[in-house]
């Protein structure tokens, strides 16, 4: 079995601390990794430092194509590095084939986005002053990753982070580090210097203090459950060390009867199942106009009982394991919960087999408000559905929630549209779109999903410090 390496200051190193890298297809190690403790932590954040006057030097335009460059790499070896990462999280080949495709548009973006730091100048309001606006960049950036999107949600935070001409150190979740390593060989290949760009892992409650106690890190960019995002939220007093945060959500979806129906299911259907469930993202709830309730009941159900289910690496597989036997054992619970209140099981329920973390699709109508699969993120090709009757009841319910990552609504009545934007809680709004996020436009979330948007221009900003220069002159 492989062990693979870390990658600090331009070298990759490996060491005697290692840790097994599980197949959740199988439940069984396939390759080992690296990790370190946190003084190599602080190492790692010193090496950025000292990496940082000379990247901040280079023009935009040189860090763009040295990123165009992690890019092609990228392109180079996708098949390679999307096998690595459905081995070692579970998604269907072809999804991570599209989350390379889109890590690949994120670094192109941000390339551009690299010449495109402007500050502005500001009419003067007395004699003799003039002012500017500009924007520099910060310094070390902390980034700490999640396992369910391992490279582009990585990708979403280095290459803009890399195109404002700050440094960075990449901790990524302990399931999936092979992704993570993958844009280090990018990084390594395409000539970046030595630390400015750096991959730790290991304990992440010791790497996360020393984020946040390091003066020399000077923001930490974190995507992950509300829990941890608010255990950073306390730690980042002290220092009064800038966060941005990407947290958990729990989608809502609204159905209505004007929609246009086939749409309507199979952008259901994608936004419900994509990544086997396991999106910040992912339709959490679903609620159908009662007069096309029992209808839309039917066709989803028959949609979601033809889906296959399998190793993510078998040719026409649509439903991968979940990513662990704690994501398992949620899921159950959640339709336990739910069936316990009340709700009519239409397809799917149980585990299948024993091997790996598979659970079959599964359909519940009525599902009571209260139910914990309409309260909390089930992370799981588990669909809960619920009839409402006005539009107004379907906007309570859709925003009767703490997080406001992001909602979808399907209809074709313009007028209501517009009413939906303006009244859903919610960072991204899919209307008759299942897949809503882009480079090019802001991704974040409202209320308790966190702070600050990635990608868009709104994503190198995020990188960015504002000065104001107020020049004194004789003219
Ligand atoms: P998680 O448990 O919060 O872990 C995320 C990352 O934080 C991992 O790298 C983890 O390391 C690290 N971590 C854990 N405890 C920490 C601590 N005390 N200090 C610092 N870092 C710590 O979340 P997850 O279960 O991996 O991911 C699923 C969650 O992420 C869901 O809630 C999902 O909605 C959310 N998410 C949000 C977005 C968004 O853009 N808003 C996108 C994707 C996912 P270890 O792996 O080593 O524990």
């Amino acid at each position: 079995m492989k062990t693979y390496p870390l990658y600090l200051n331009g070298e990759f190193i490996a060491t005697d601390n290692i840790w097994p890298v599980i197949n959740p297809a199988t439940g069984e190690p396939f390759a080992r990794v690296s990790t370190i403790e946190r003084a190599r932590v602080a190492q790692a954040v010193s090496d950025a430092h000292a990496a940082f006057p000379s990247w901040r030097k280079l023009t935009g335009k040189a860090r763009g194509l040295f990123l165009r460059t992690i890019a092609d790499e990228l392109e180079r070896r996708r098949d390679e590095i999307a096998r690595t990462m459905t081995m070692e999280n579970g998604k269907p080949l072809a999804q991570s084939l599209t989350e390379i495709a889109m890590s690949i548009d994120h670094l192109q973006w941000f390339a551009e986005e690299a010449r495109r730091t402007y500050g502005r100048q500001v009419p003067h309001q007395v004699d003799g002053k003039r002012h500017l606006v500009i924007r520099t960049p910060m310094g070390v950036i902390a980034a700490i990753t999640p396992w369910n999107f391992p490279l582009v949600l990585a990708v979403r935070k280095v290459a803009p982070a890399l195109a404002a001409g700050n440094t960075i150190v990449l901790k990524p979740a302990e399931q999936t580090p092979l992704s993570a390593l993958g844009i280090a060989e990018c990084v390594s290949a395409a000539g970046l210097p030595k630390g400015v760009f750096q991959l730790v892992l290991g304990d992440a409650a010791p790497i996360g203090q020393e984020f946040l106690q390091n003066p020399l890190c000077r923001k930490i960019t974190f995507t992950g459950s509300t829990e941890v995002g608010k255990i950073l939220i306390a730690g980042a007093a002290q220092g009064v060390k800038p966060l941005s945060l990407e947290l958990g959500g729990n989608a809502p979806v609204l159905v209505f009867e004007d929609a246009d129906f086939e749409r309507a299911v199979e952008g259901v259907l994608i936004a419900k199942t994509r990544n086997i469930g396991q999106s910040c993202i992912a339709a959490n709830r679903i609620y159908v106009q009662r007069s096309i309730y029992e209808k839309f009941l039917d066709a989803f159900t028959r949609r979601m009982k033809a889906l296959k289910v399998g190793n993510g690496l078998e040719p026409g597989v649509d439903i991968g394991p979940l990513i662990d036997e704690a994501g398992l054992t949620k899921a159950l619970a959640h339709i336990e919960d739910a069936v316990t209140r009340g709700a009519h099981l239409l397809c799917g329920g149980k585990r299948i087999g024993e091997k790996g973390f598979f659970v079959e699709p599964t359909v519940m109508a009525e599902v009571a408000e209260d139910a914990l699969c309409m309260k909390e993120e089930t992370f799981a090709p588990v669909a809960p559905i619920r009839a409402f009757s006005t539009e107004d009841e379907a906007i309570r319910m859709a925003n009767d929630t703490a997080s406001g990552l992001s909602a979808y609504a399907f209809t074709n009545n313009l007028d209501r549209v517009f009413r939906l934007m303006e009244s859903l809680e919610a960072g991204t709004i899919g209307i008759n779109d299942g897949v809503p996020s882009t480079s090019n436009c802001p991704f974040g979330g409202l209320k308790q999903s966190g702070w600050g948007r990635e990608l868009g221009s709104e994503g190198i900003d995020a990188f960015l410090e504002t000065k104001h220069v107020s020049l004194g002159l004789q003219i």
